[in-house]
């Protein structure tokens, strides 16, 4: 029988690439998603076509409520995950003296508070079941800094605090809990961006080259595995060597 993998924000972009490398290992997978359900669907199919089992699901990842029912269904409707990854996010970027509460409070609900309601939930049934991998996606600006994203950048670094601390809470039951930094990824998040900021972002990579979802995939698989299991409370950067 196939393990069971979440993926948060898995409709598009890295999620997207992150379920189909999992589907391709042979797990079964659940797509969350927020509002792309024709989107999420075709990701399910992508899936199933490596011969597993895809369900998506819609939940907002920053709302607790939301996020234990969903963590309730699942193990009532499919089973207890093996894998979860933490990897739904946004950007909502502003100099810090124009941001506003607004603007901080929806990244940080969206991408720190996120992964604390979900590793809490799904950390408690892998507790149980002395079995289990988390891997939460953060980035590279939450271990630099970066100016124009003092909201993204606090919930980031605040993840792999999260991160660390969850691998410490859940390790003697053996679960693992790491975390993978990206670089620069070709996405919908990054496609917003003005050709200026892509070009100065480039040039600061030692490849040469913006990443894809795909490269991200491989790490955060790996990392998932029995391959990493000795690997726990770590952050892996993924980012062709990027000066910060
Ligand atoms: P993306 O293309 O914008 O996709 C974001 C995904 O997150 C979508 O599936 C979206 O669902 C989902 N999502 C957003 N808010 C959600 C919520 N509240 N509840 C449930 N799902 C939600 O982003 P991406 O570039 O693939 O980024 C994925 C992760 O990698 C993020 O955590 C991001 O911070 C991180 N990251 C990205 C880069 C990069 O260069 N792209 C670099 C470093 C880190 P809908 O489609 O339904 O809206």
């Amino acid at each position: 029988m196939s393990q069971l993998a979440i993926v948060t924000g898995a409709s598009r972009g890295i999620g997207a690439a992150i379920a189909r490398k999992l589907a391709s290992d042979g797990y079964d997978v659940v797509i969350n998603y927020v509002s792309s359900a024709e989107k999420a669907e075709a990701v399910a199919e992508q899936c199933r076509s490596f011969g597993v089992n895809a369900y998506t699901k819609a939940w907002d990842v920053s709302d607790y409520a939301a996020c234990k029912q969903a963590v309730t269904e699942i193990k009532k409707e499919i089973g207890v995950p093996a894998v979860l990854v933490n990897n739904a996010g946004i950007t909502r970027d502003g100099l810090m003296i124009r941001m506003g509460d607004d603007k901080w409070n929806e990244v940080i609900q969206s991408n720190l508070s996120s992964v604390f309601h979900m590793t809490s939930l799904v950390g408690a049934q892998m507790l149980r079941a002395k079995t289990g991998s988390i891997v939460n996606i953060t980035s590279i600006s939450g271990l630099h800094g970066n100016a124009g994203q003092a909201n993204y950048t606090a919930a980031k670094a605040g993840v792999i605090g999260l991160t660390k601390t969850a691998a410490k809470e859940l390790g003697t039951r053996g679960v693992r809990v790491n975390a993978v930094a990206p670089g620069f990824i070709q996405t919908d998040m990054t496609d917003a961006l003005s050709e200026d900021i892509k070009a100065g972002a480039l040039s600061r990579i030692a490849l040469g080259r913006f990443g894809k979802p795909e490269e991200i995939a491989e790490a955060v698989a790996f990392l998932a595995s029995d391959k990493a299991s000795y690997i726990t409370g770590q952050v892996l950067s993924v980012d062709g060597s990027t000066a910060l």
